[in-house]
């Protein structure tokens, strides 16, 4: 079907296809287009322009009256946990308290404490709890999702959590790649044999995850007290062999030494990066893996943020995303990790804008169908009242919501 959305009152972040990821000047820049239209077919896009090129109505067969609003593609949210068994709110008082992220771990609680309930946890529970999450935060303007696994610990747990995944993207509402996190945490009964359980992701998660096609990436938390860059190493380089990419959690409580053995291992991003220095930024420079900052886990935790303005100055890609899960960061609202960006990490709302659309489908290897006003990308749009500056979207910080959004062309909140 073809259709047309006019009376756009700004269309913002049209970039030319030949644009993938976005560093230096192209990262602080935004164009847009003031009283515009924009046409789709089979959910891509297929013309857009200013009023005065507007094509004849007759052309298509629905029209869509934007009524003025503000349009934007969609929002990607490249690092989620968002599959998980259930809340976690009795930490939230424990932190209130002021007992830390480790010494939560220490007690029991933690992820340790999800992988629990994850066990008991019913495949169909699993699917509808994330399926209202995720239509959550669609409604708050996110398009597509990347879905950890990392909860179960066992072979079949994690395999069980990785199959809800592939039921989620099987459903081809919107775009989802899947990653197994098998290296989250070391299992209790493994205290005194950490080299079996590591064994276990090697020989038994990512083969299995692998033959039964319920896999995109591989994570490790490459962190004190969790995995180390030789044991991250140990299962990327087992991972790569067979084909698949890594998306590491690294950097986030220590200098770990994550960001090297990522790079080394020609991971796709690393994430978190609250410690880093400039022999990471240097490492980063001279690789393709990108930089995922997720300051919502630094605001829910009140721990450092990630230093953005040095990575954006670096010259380096960088891409915001939620860490959507029921520890660290209970919340997916990449519009609050917009306004988070600017207010706490002093980025200008024009650079959050691209660190969560092109830059973020880069980080999903997405970039060809997501992330900017671009013809034969998908139609994946937010529709914002009133027309308004970009700024004023993360100035209004959690207030900010879209009246509409559209995925593939059809409106889906
Ligand atoms: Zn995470």
């Amino acid at each position: 079907m073809k259709s047309l959305i006019k009376n756009i009152g700004i269309l913002y972040g049209i970039q030319p296809i030949e644009k993938k990821r976005l560093t230096g000047n192209d990262i602080k820049t935004v164009t847009h287009i003031e009283n515009a239209w924009l046409s789709f077919e089979n959910g891509r896009i297929t013309g857009f322009g200013n009023n005065t090129s507007l094509p004849e109505l007759s052309h298509f067969e629905e029209i869509i009256d934007a009524e003025g609003d503000t349009v934007m593609p969609g929002l990607i949210d490249s690092h989620t946990h968002i599959i998980f068994p259930k809340t976690r709110e009795e930490e939230f008082k424990m932190k209130i308290e002021g007992k830390s992220y480790e010494e939560i771990a220490a007690a029991g609680g933690g992820i340790l404490n999800s992988a629990k309930a994850m066990q008991n946890m019913d495949s169909e529970d699993l699917f509808n709890t994330a399926m209202q999450r995720i239509q959550d935060c669609i409604s708050m303007g996110t398009v597509a999702f990347e879905l950890k696994s990392g909860y179960g610990l066992t072979t079949e747990t994690e395999l069980k959590i990785l199959e809800v995944a592939t039921r989620i993207k099987k459903l081809n509402l919107f775009h989802t790649k899947r990653t197994l996190l098998g290296a989250h945490a070391l299992p209790p009964d493994y205290k005194q044999n950490r080299t079996a359980y590591i064994d276990k992701v090697k020989t038994e998660m990512i083969p299995l995850a692998i033959q039964k096609e319920l896999v995109d990436y591989v994570d490790v938390f490459c962190e004190n007290g969790f995995f180390t860059p030789e044991e991250t190493e140990d299962i990327l380089t087992i991972a790569s062999q067979s084909g698949l990419k890594a998306k590491i959690h690294v950097n986030q409580l220590s200098v770990s030494g994550g960001v090297q053995v990522g790079v080394k291992c020609g991971a796709l991003t690393v994430d978190h990066l609250e410690n880093i220095g400039q022999a990471e930024i240097d490492i980063l420079s001279g690789s393709s893996t990108m930089p995922v900052a997720l300051p919502g886990c630094s605001f829910y935790l009140n721990m450092p943020y990630t230093p953005a303005r040095a990575i954006i100055e670096a010259g380096l890609p960088l891409v915001l995303a939620s860490d959507f899960n029921p520890g660290s960061c209970p919340s997916g609202n990449l519009l609050f990790v917009w306004s988070l960006a600017c207010i706490k990490m002093k980025l200008l709302p024009e650079e959050a804008f691209n660190a969560l659309t092109l830059n973020a489908a880069a980080a999903l290897e997405l970039q060809d169908e997501l992330g900017s006003i671009t013809i034969g990308k998908e139609a994946s749009l937010l529709f914002f009242k009133p027309k308004t500056t970009l700024a004023l979207i993360p100035y209004h910080f959690s207030m900010s919501k879209p009246n509409l959004v559209m995925i593939r062309g059809k409106f889906r909140s």
